[in-house]
């Protein structure tokens, strides 16, 4: 029995890290500030997209 359920984590942010920050839904580093930033991480993101979507 499986106990440990893998939350998907994004991949580490590929910016300079003073526009790293937590994200907004999840709290993992991500690209956050400045440009290209986002407050929600790719996972997070992905999760709102498949959200409109329906
Ligand atoms: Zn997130």
């Amino acid at each position: 029995m499986s106990t440990t359920a893998a939350r998907p984590v994004p991949p580490a942010p590929v910016c300079a890290p003073a526009q790293v920050g937590p994200c907004a839904g999840c709290g993992h580093p991500t690209h956050r500030y400045g440009l290209g930033g986002c407050p929600l991480c790719v996972v997070c993101l992905a999760k709102v997209e498949a959200g409109r979507a329906k």
